[in-house]
């Protein structure tokens, strides 16, 4: 594998891999990689000839500074993990290497996306994910993007982003990989102790009782009986909300309407976010 600090070196790698004809796939993160990235990754693998992995925990995303500064760093750990999976380029730039000094900030239209569930509880949040997958996609010039459905609301502005700004990738959608009892993998998760990973299990039980028990008509107790779950497992709750695919909130259903259940809660100042489709 690879490893590229420099933007102008990455890009002009790849530049000269794709003039010879090679499909890039790209995988962006943040690090503290855990089998749900490496998933991308291998499905990365599958479609292009060079597989290329970013990691850069990007400041401008994180609307809490506490959050940014616990956010797990396991370089060492993650350049072992990408090598097994035969990842073949790692580019992990400095903030300064992303956002130089002439970097030109702007605002993106993201409409009512920006005004719902992550959008309305992390103000700049998506601002900041566009800003940076901008620029990433523009240093690591990529045929496949690969986004987690984890993310379901990030895949939702992503692919806005791409469209709007008519760049020439295709967005791959992959499967949220979870622990064996359900719990969604997330980075985030190193930071709970055992305990709090057991209560954080009642995320996966949130969501599983709202899409065994779901029928037509009136959602409200449903919904109320799902937040309890979590309350008792000591969470407090962002929103749990009941969408279309489009994420507009449903109170009550009409039985066909495919649906999303999107949660965020918080369990000692450790955010996680899990969702779920129905059917
Ligand atoms: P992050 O490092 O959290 O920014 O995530 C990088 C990418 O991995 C994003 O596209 C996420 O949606 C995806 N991802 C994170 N957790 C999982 C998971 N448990 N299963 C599948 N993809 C994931």
């Amino acid at each position: 594998m690879i490893i590229f600090k420099q933007a102008s070196e990455i890009t002009s790698y790849i530049d000269n891999q794709r003039l010879k004809g090679k499909k890039i796939g790209f995988v962006p993160t943040m690090g503290a990689l855990h089998l749900g990235h490496l998933s991308l990754i291998q499905q990365c693998r599958e479609k292009n000839e060079i597989t290329v992995c970013s990691s850069f925990i990007n400041p401008a995303q994180f609307n809490n500074p506490e959050d940014f500064q616990k956010y797990p760093i396991t370089l060492e750990n993650d350049i072992k993990l990408l090598e097994e999976e035969d990842c073949d380029i790692l580019f992990i730039p400095s903030v300064e290497e992303i956002y130089p000094e002439n970097f030109e900030k702007k605002h993106y239209e993201l409409g009512y996306l920006e005004q719902v569930l992550e959008g309305k509880h992390r103000p700049g949040h998506f601002q900041g994910v566009c800003m940076v997958v901008e620029r990433l996609l523009s240093i690591v010039r990529c045929d496949n993007l690969y986004l987690g459905k984890k993310d379901y609301q990030q895949c939702m502005v992503l692919s806005h982003l791409i469209q709007s700004l008519k760049i020439n990738t295709q967005i791959n959608l992959i499967d949220t990989i979870r622990e064996n009892n359900g719990l969604a993998m997330s980075s985030r998760n190193q930071r709970l102790s055992d305990d709090e990973k057991n209560k954080a299990l009642s995320i996966f039980k949130a969501l599983t009782y709202i899409k065994n028990n779901i029928k037509a008509g009136d959602l409200k107790t449903l919904i109320d009986n799902a937040e309890t779950i979590l309350i008792e497992n000591d969470f407090l709750i962002d929103y749990l909300e009941i969408t279309d695919q489009k994420l507009n909130t449903l109170l009550d259903w009409d039985g066909k309407t495919p649906l999303v259940v999107l949660v965020a809660a918080t369990i000692n100042n450790i955010r996680l976010i899990d969702n779920m489709n129905i059917p």
